[in-house]
């Protein structure tokens, strides 16, 4: 599936968090995500795209 850069306006694939071209993130596709993910359970932070905290090893949902 592609998409169109929100900022460059270049075709990228639609699962590309960064475009390939110009670099930005691609917040639009990353639903009410921020730049990294908060463990719930020990509140450590974790990169935008683990599914499972570095500290404690929760698995996000
Ligand atoms: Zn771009
Ligand atoms: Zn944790």
């Amino acid at each position: 599936m592609k998409t169109n850069c929100i900022f460059c306006g270049e075709e990228i694939d639609f699962e590309d968090i960064y475009c390939a071209y110009c670099g930005q993130p691609q917040k639009d596709n990353i639903e009410g995500e921020t730049s990294s993910r908060i463990c719930p359970v020990c509140g450590a932070e974790n990169a935008p795209d683990s599914n499972h905290c570095i500290v404690c090893c929760s698995i996000f949902i």
